[in-house]
């Protein structure tokens, strides 16, 4: 009989030559369980989507008493369906006033997809302004906004009239003007190696699309749901987006996105043309309920309370000479290495010893910190020491 393993290689697509392979049978709270009944902590929440812990009772039951009732009716937007309404009323409670209108989606890239053509489709401009290893998908208009040209070059021609500006240059803001649809950010950017923004960079580009009509949208996909601290990274900022991109962890596990604005400029899509942005599956009932589930457990169980003093004990801990930086903001912290050669080795020793690590797209000499909010300080403790030990076996 073929192994699992085998038949992953040889029939499961690959997206790069060297997969982590891991094979998980179980994931509970901030653990992984393969099928030797080896235990990983997972420090990336396989990439900021596991925000309350894996398996959370909650969301389970939620997800078996949704699928009791129904799955899929009809396609995005026509039925009132109760997981979608209670979701969308919980999340703009949350929201400021301006961000009342909730468009559920399938995917992250699915919102940036959405977000672009609703700001072409709301200000009759073309023209889209991004940044410099900027990451908001890979569908082909996410990735023409996207600020890597070594991911994008291989696929032009991409979306015409896209500019990409230095992030947290002030001055570069003056190339938004009165043909600039939107201006696309992750106010935090995560691939790039978690770069923060600026002291004044994100308010300067907020008065800036104000002077010129431009909408201003936040990638959150990435930095929602607590991971800085702040339900949402802007909250850190006082500066509110025009549209607001959700996903990862907004399903709570499974498959959810999200784009966000007013009803004024939602209201675009539904004439010329009637039906302007749409989608089958987006804001599947299991999806929602289970999205729901996890954001009352985030908000009712206080697990944004712990993140700051779950962030400093994080770089207390991780003090060694061959770590030359630790950036970041609450549990979105990169540890910056001489190199992508070594930090890669430090990730399969950190894997090999039980922590699962990951770099990241944009920033391949940074190791990439982001665990399930509820992990506790005993259980930093040891993925500490975990992470030093195997720097120390590698030197
Ligand atoms: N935007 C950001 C900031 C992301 O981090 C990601 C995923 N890494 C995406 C968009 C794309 O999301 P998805 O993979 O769900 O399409």
């Amino acid at each position: 009989m073929l192994l699992q393993r085998q038949i992953f290689f040889d029939h499961l697509a690959p997206t790069s030559s060297s997969p982590l392979a891991l094979e998980i049978v179980r994931a509970d709270g901030i653990y992984l369980y393969d099928a030797s009944g080896r235990i990983y902590i997972d420090l990336i929440s396989g990439i900021s989507v596991s925000t309350i812990g894996h398996h959370h009772p909650n969301v389970i039951k939620a997800i078996k008493k949704q699928a009791d009732n129904y799955l899929h009716l009809m396609v995005y937007g026509e039925f009132i369906q109760t997981p979608q309404v209670k979701f969308a009323q919980l999340l703009t409670q949350h929201l400021p006033g301006n961000l009342s209108s909730v468009y559920f989606v399938n995917s992250g890239s699915e919102a940036t997809e959405g977000a672009l053509k609703l700001a072409k489709r709301y200000t009759g401009r073309t023209e889209i302004i991004s940044f410099v290893n900027g990451y908001h998908g890979s569908t082909q208009g996410a990735l023409s906004a996207g600020g890597n040209e070594e991911l994008k070059n291989s696929f032009r021609p991409l979306l015409p009239g896209v500019t990409i500006l230095p992030f947290n240059s002030e001055k570069e803001l003056l190339q938004i003007n009165e043909r600039t649809a939107c201006v696309l950010v992750e106010p935090i950017q995560g691939e790039a190696g978690i770069i923060m923004p600026s002291e004044n960079f994100l308010s300067a580009l907020r008065k800036r699309c104000d002077e010129t009509g431009a909408l201003l949208i936040f990638d959150e996909i990435q930095t929602a749901f607590g991971r800085t601290g702040k339900l949402f990274a802007f909250e850190h900022y006082q500066v509110v987006p025009d549209i607001l991109l959700l996903g990862k962890a907004l399903g709570g596990g499974m498959p959810l996105g999200a784009f966000i604005s007013s009803k004024d400029i939602m209201q675009s899509f539904t004439s010329n043309p009637v039906l302007g942005h749409i989608t089958t599956f987006g804001g599947h009932p299991v999806c929602c309920a289970a999205g729901l589930a996890a954001l009352n457990v985030l908000l009712n169980e206080n697990l944004m309370d712990g993140v700051a003093g779950k962030e400093e004990l994080f770089r207390k801990k991780l003090q060694h000479s061959l770590i030359k930086n630790i950036r970041g903001k609450g549990l979105f912290l990169a540890l910056e290495f001489e190199g992508e050669e070594l930090n890669r080795k430090i990730i399969s020793m950190c894997i090999e010893n039980g922590v699962v690590a990951d770099w990241f797209l944009f920033a391949p000499d940074c190791l990439r910190i982001a665990p399930p909010l509820i992990i506790t300080e005993t259980q930093i403790d040891t993925a500490c020491k975990l992470i030093l030990k195997s720097i120390n076996q590698l030197t």
